[in-house]
């Protein structure tokens, strides 16, 4: 084990719950004169994921987060239904390498330390909590949890659902009319004994993601979505060209989350139970967090 150092806070995980914080403690000056890690054991350097919710210009987020929206649609069509506008509220996306450029940003401009590695433990010592990684050890008043969460067994009338997708990005052969309109839960494809749908989100520069999304026990496989994926699009859009691809996976339950209460560690994100167990959305729920935090 190497050397130990002391921070006042540690945050584990650089995902979105952290950034989020991150970005909250930045704008009211709480970075400045504080030790501050960042430990993960991802170097979130991969476009891994697309950051969808609802807002309107009046939101909070919506003012914070503008410069990041990739694309913004105002309006929507529900399993192909007529297209219906959005009044006075938007869907947005925003690109997970986005977010974890933002977080490199605060580390850098405020020389946060920055540790590429995975947390094995988390203890309580008598002068605050040492977290232990692959290769060091460090101590701090304050931790910042945000590895996922896990869920106790269901009980009756609990569920633990997976919401999985694969999508792609393409880009159609036939040139695509710039659309304002996300298609959300399209059902018109086959259900193979589960619940699933597609998106498909229109981006700049004739590009489409087309999402194929399950809501099941187990995942979907990519045996099992391409094929989906490709008859669809092809119905859709014809040919087409996969500029990149989308994967993930996210827990929907209603079940407790199993995590030791650990005096002086916080936890954050999905594992504050962030996560909605409807929609799997949480963005906007780790955006609030900041609340709770300062009222604690
Ligand atoms: C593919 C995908 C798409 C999603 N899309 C949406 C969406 O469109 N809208 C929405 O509202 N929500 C969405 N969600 C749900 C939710 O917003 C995200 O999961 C969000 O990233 C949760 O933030 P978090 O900080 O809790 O977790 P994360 O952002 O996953 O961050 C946790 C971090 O902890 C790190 N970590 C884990 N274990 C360790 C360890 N032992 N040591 C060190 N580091 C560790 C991980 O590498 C990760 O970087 C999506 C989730 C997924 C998986």
């Amino acid at each position: 084990m190497g050397y130990s150092e002391n921070f006042d806070y540690i945050f584990v995980g650089a995902g979105a719950s952290t950034t989020l914080l991150l970005r909250s403690l930045e704008s009211r000056g709480m970075l400045t004169q504080k030790r501050i890690a960042i430990i993960d054991a991802d170097s979130k350097s991969i476009n891994d994921k697309t950051y969808c919710f609802w807002t309107s210009s009046d939101d909070p987020i919506s003012r914070q987060y503008q410069h990041l929206f990739t694309q913004s649609w105002s309006k929507i069509s529900v399993n192909r239904q007529k297209p219906e506008m959005l009044e006075n509220a938007q869907y947005v996306y925003i690109s997970s390498i986005a977010l974890y450029d933002e977080c490199r940003r605060i580390v850098e401009q405020h020389q946060l330390v920055r540790e590429h590695s995975s947390v094995t433990s988390i203890t309580r010592t008598e002068n605050g909590v040492q977290v232990i990684t692959e290769n060091r050890e460090f101590h701090a008043k304050t931790i910042f949890d945000s590895r996922p969460p896990a869920f106790a067994l269901p009980e009756k009338n609990e569920v633990l659902l997976w919401q999985t997708f694969i999508g792609y990005i393409i880009s159609p052969s036939q040139s695509f009319e710039p659309s304002d309109c996300v298609d959300l839960m399209d059902f018109d494809i086959s259900q193979d004994g589960y619940t699933q749908f597609m998106y498909v989100l229109p981006l700049p520069n004739n590009r489409i993601l087309v999402e194929v999304t399950r809501f099941g026990i187990e995942p979907i496989t990519s045996d099992q979505a391409e094929p989906i994926l490709n008859e669809y699009i092809q119905r859709r859009f014809g040919a087409y060209e996969i500029l990149d691809k989308e994967q993930g996976k996210i827990p929907m339950s209603t079940a407790k989350i199993v995590c030791e209460k650990i005096d002086g560690v916080i936890p954050i994100g999905g594992r504050s139970g962030a996560i909605k167990p409807s929609t799997g959305y949480a963005f906007k729920k780790c955006f609030k967090e900041r609340n709770t935090l300062r009222n604690s």
